[in-house]
């Protein structure tokens, strides 16, 4: 059985205050629950104090963008082997603000995900449309031009241990969440997707849902079929709501 991610994206928020005020309420209530992960992915310059609050727990963590390129004149960037040094697991790749805002292009994403499988830490893939493009009814088609640019640079194996998240761009810090159905119906495709070409990694993919996920309305999308938790942003920011939705799962 796949095993529930219930991951914090903090985005551009913080302070040494805030952050170990989060992390040691996040700490006093998480159990050893077998069926749940649980992660944050503070901004960069808060990820030493997250590893040492969080070290020895079973709270992971993570950065929220990573630079492909190995240790250079690159200023102003994180390379992954910088991630690795402050214990960070996973790099979240692709998130639609990086997208939108960013230039974060689709081959720029794979390029991401690949230097993060090579230096072994988790990548989870954001995808997902906006608005225009849903009512378009091209939902499916941006999908897969975003996860296709990846299984071009590294095969269907390069998602082996990898972690993807439908956010649909509509529903980030909107209040707008997708309904389970809407929500369920995509992760499904993307889960057929990947069984075309490899039904175990596809059997075995972790899929979170994210866009405006909150202790109400946690429970019905994770208990959808190929709902595998979710990627919290707004949520993720005071732990009584992060443990809100971590406590709201049922599997
Ligand atoms: C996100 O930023 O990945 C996200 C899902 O944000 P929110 O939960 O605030 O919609």
């Amino acid at each position: 059985m796949r095993k529930i991610l219930v991951a914090g994206n903090w985005k551009m928020h913080g302070s040494k205050a805030m952050t170990e005020t989060l992390v040691t309420g996040i700490l006093a209530g998480i159990n050893n629950n077998d069926h749940v992960d649980i992660a944050v992915f503070p901004p960069s310059p808060y990820l030493a104090q997250v590893e040492s609050l969080a070290a020895g727990s079973s709270l992971n963590w993570g950065a929220q963008d990573v630079n492909p390129n190995t240790q250079g004149a690159h200023t102003g960037e994180i390379d992954c082997s910088m991630l690795r040094n402050f214990g960070c697991s996973m790099v979240l790749v692709g998130h639609s603000e990086r997208r939108a805002n960013y230039a974060d292009t689709d081959e720029l994403v794979a390029e991401k995900f690949a230097a993060a499988l090579a230096a072994y830490l988790v990548p989870v893939l954001c995808v997902g449309e906006s608005l225009q493009e849903r009512q378009e009814g091209r939902t499916m088609e941006v999908i897969n031009r975003q996860i296709d640019a990846v299984l071009d640079r590294t095969g269907v194996t390069g998602f082996t241990d990898a972690i993807l998240a439908y956010e649909p761009v509509w529903a980030i810090g909107t209040g707008q969440t997708a309904s389970p159905g809407q929500a369920q119906e995509i992760h499904a495709n993307i889960r057929t997707k990947f069984a075309v070409m490899n039904d175990t990694i596809s059997g075995q993919m972790r899929i979170l849902y994210g866009g405006s996920v909150n202790g109400s309305n946690a429970a019905e999308l994770f208990a959808q079929t190929d709902i595998d938790g979710g990627l919290i942003g707004g949520a993720s920011l005071k732990s009584e709501d992060f443990l809100a939705i971590y406590n709201a799962i049922q599997r």
